[in-house]
């Protein structure tokens, strides 16, 4: 008899021979001898367990054998708990990782506090690798997700019904001078623009822009309006279980070491604790506090939108400390602020509105006559080094998506399969994909950051 996977339960003093299920852990030895009734129940009848992908096969020996000598009652686990992943978070990357986990066939769980916090709900959605200027891993992490977006927008369309507002529209990126233009960290992968190219491109643009470098290839989504939305209906039919309202309070441990489970406040009220062998941590901007090891903290931005004349402007156009994202019924979308110093301080500011304002006036100044049409603000998930957090955490069974600062929106499609992958992985997961995640590890050295600092990839404002 082979025992490749060691056992575990949880015994609820449940005598229903239907919840009787088996919890596959990595390999520990030790848990084997924890549970000597279920060992030499699998001994006696020969069962072998060790792969780790067929639990309901192991289940079904396990129950018809138990039945066949006579056990009413056996140490179990909720089934939910077996095979089931718990993810934390339901803003955009929870349900991206959601979505990818159900398409591969697992039960999972989203715990949401509140949706309508999400940073998903407030970017302003470009797919930007090349105008953000991102550099090393990130870009590569960048490029190799703007590469995934069509068909994995394309496969949220198909499982939700709903389109997700994606527009390969290209970004344009001005200058002032020719040199700070050629200096650009992804200059390399632009077109050179010069004052009347840049005309063509963006008519209206403030004279003090001389010279530019357009991607073509990036482009934006409408995360506000569309893709969150979609991707929500795309998990309910793909049978995602939501709780709404329900804020994890804290990552309940064995021996510090191994996650066992939550604690969880339910909207109704009451805390409740849920076994979890499995869970993903994605709480955008608050995960420090469930993990305070993380170094992921808030950098406030806010936004603002304005209804200019349907196609009034073609290309996304992102200036030094703002950016203006025509929408296809032309809203412009403006953004944003960068306030690490707010921390969680709720809510617009005067200077920030003005700040965007002046930007807009500079930008295209004819924009600044526009009716603004709504304002807002969110958090971001930044980190010292400005990229994201993923991969294995500190508590085993723990699994991070985190700490996407700026670019969350970009990084969606490849996270989404990333982390998947890695929870699922039978270890056939592609060496590439391995070699994209590697560098994100959450304790990899940081720059000390200063308050105020404005990581790779954010141009200062003007
Ligand atoms: C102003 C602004 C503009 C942006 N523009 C862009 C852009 O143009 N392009 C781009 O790529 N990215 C952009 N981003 C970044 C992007 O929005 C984020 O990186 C991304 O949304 C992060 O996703 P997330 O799932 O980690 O966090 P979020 O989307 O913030 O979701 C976190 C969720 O976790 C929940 N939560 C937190 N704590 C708990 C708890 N204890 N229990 C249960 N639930 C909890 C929250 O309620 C929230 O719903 C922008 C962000 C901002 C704020």
């Amino acid at each position: 008899m082979r025992l490749g996977k060691a056992w575990s339960s949880v015994d609820r003093g449940d005598d229903d021979l239907d919840r009787l299920a088996v919890l596959p852990f990595q390999t520990d030895p030790s848990a084997n001898e924890r549970h000597p009734r279920l060992l030499s129940l699998v001994r006696d009848h020969g069962l072998s367990v060790d792969d780790a992908t067929d639990h309901e096969r192991v289940q079904r020996q396990i129950h018809t054998t138990a039945r066949s000598a006579g056990i009413r009652r056996a140490p179990c686990v909720p089934m939910a708990a077996m095979n089931s992943i718990t993810v934390l978070g339901g803003g955009l990357m929870g349900l991206a990782i959601a979505h990818q986990l159900a398409r591969r066939g697992r039960a999972v769980t989203v715990l949401s506090r509140r949706r309508s916090e999400a940073a998903g709900f407030v970017a302003a959605g470009m797919l930007a690798p090349h105008a953000e200027g991102l550099q090393g891993p990130l870009l590569a992490l960048g490029q190799a997700s703007l590469e995934r977006v069509p068909a994995w927008v394309a496969r949220i369309e198909a499982d939700s019904g709903l389109p997700c507002g994606l527009r390969p529209c290209g970004i344009v990126v001005p200058f002032t001078s020719a040199a700070e233009r050629d200096a650009y960290p992804t200059a390399a992968w632009g077109l050179a623009l010069d004052r009347a190219a840049l005309e063509r491109e963006l008519p209206g643009l403030g004279p003090r822009w001389r010279h530019g470098l357009l991607f073509a290839q990036d482009g934006q989504i409408d995360n506000r309006r569309r893709l969150m939305r979609a991707l929500e209906r795309a998990c309910v039919a793909l049978g995602v279980r939501f709780e709404e309202g329900s804020e994890v309070l804290e990552l309940l441990t064995e021996d510090g070491e191994r996650l066992r489970g939550v604690r969880v406040r339910r909207a109704e009220g009451g805390e409740h604790t849920l076994v979890a062998s499995t869970a993903v941590l994605a709480c955008g901007a608050w995960s420090a506090r469930l993990l305070p090891s993380l170094p992921v903290h808030p950098v406030k931005g806010q936004m603002l939108s304005l209804q200019g004349p349907r196609a009034s402007l073609e290309r996304v156009l992102f200036g030094p400390g703002i950016y203006l994202v025509p929408r296809e019924d032309g809203l412009l979308v403006v953004g944003a602020t960068s306030e690490p110093e707010a921390g969680f301080d709720p809510g617009l500011t005067p200077e920030g509105q003005k700040q965007l304002q002046r930007g807009i006036a500079e930008l295209l100044p004819e924009a600044a006559l526009w009716p603004p049409m709504e304002r807002w603000w969110g958090f971001r998930p930044g980190t010292p080094d400005g990229a994201p957090l993923l991969g294995p955490g500190p508590i085993a069974g723990v699994w991070l998506a985190t700490g996407h600062h700026r670019n969350g929106v970009l990084l969606a499609a490849i996270t989404g399969e990333l982390i998947a992958e890695a929870i699922t992985a039978t270890g056939h997961g592609s060496e590439a994909n391995a070699a994209l995640l590697a560098p994100f590890h959450w304790d990899r050295p940081q720059p000390a950051a200063p308050a105020g600092h404005r990581p790779p990839g954010a141009r200062a404002s003007p």
